[in-house]
This record gives structure tokens, C-alpha cells and sequence, in this order.
């Protein structure tokens, strides 16, 4: 079990919206469940996951690319709609705890 030694480092991971990389508590965990992307904001249900900036200028980009689908290893498109609303309020959330 070499490489394993960075256990208190910052874990990180790339957006795959907009490819920069972050620190994994800044992103989203996406999975995939029933052929549709669900939010996993906690980061507890198994399976692949693909981290997104939680905007929607993040997610919107990642659509486009087709990211989801080729970081979850899906074989087609992927309903987005339940992560875009998820995502759209937390955006509007965050905006107002400012
Ligand atoms: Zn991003």
C-alpha cells in the first residue's frame, strides 16, 4: 500500500466542468444512480463519482463536454435535471449567506 502516505493532506480533485483542480470539500460529488446524476453532497454513496464546482457555470460546462458521462463511465447521455436543481440552490443559498 505504497502512495498512501498523504492521508492528511488536502485531498483534492478536478472539476470536470471546468478541468481546475480543488480541494475535494469545494466540490460536489456526483453519481450516478438510474441513469441520472444525482448530488452526493455528503460524499457517502458508493459507487464512481465525479466532482463538479457546485455552479452552475461548472455544471453547465460539464454537460456540454459530456463530461459526467465519460467520468462515470456511463453508456449515454445522463439526465442532469436533478443535479441542475440541486445545484441552482445551493448557488442561490450560498448568495444569501453573504
Ligand atoms: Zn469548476
Amino acid at each position: 500500500m505504497s502512495g498512501r502516505t498523504r492521508t492528511r493532506a488536502c485531498p483534492e480533485r478536478t472539476c470536470v466542468g471546468c478541468r481546475e483542480r480543488a480541494a475535494k470539500a469545494d466540490l460536489l460529488r456526483v453519481v450516478l444512480i438510474e441513469g441520472a446524476c444525482a448530488p452526493d453532497p455528503r460524499g457517502t454513496l458508493p459507487g464512481r463519482g465525479a466532482y463538479v464546482h457546485p455552479t452552475p457555470v461548472c455544471l453547465d460546462q460539464a454537460v456540454r463536454r459530456r463530461a459526467f458521462t465519460r467520468a462515470l463511465r456511463a453508456p449515454g447521455a445522463l439526465d442532469t435535471k436533478a443535479l441542475r436543481r440541486y445545484v441552482e440552490q445551493a448557488t442561490v443559498a450560498d448568495q444569501a449567506t453573504r
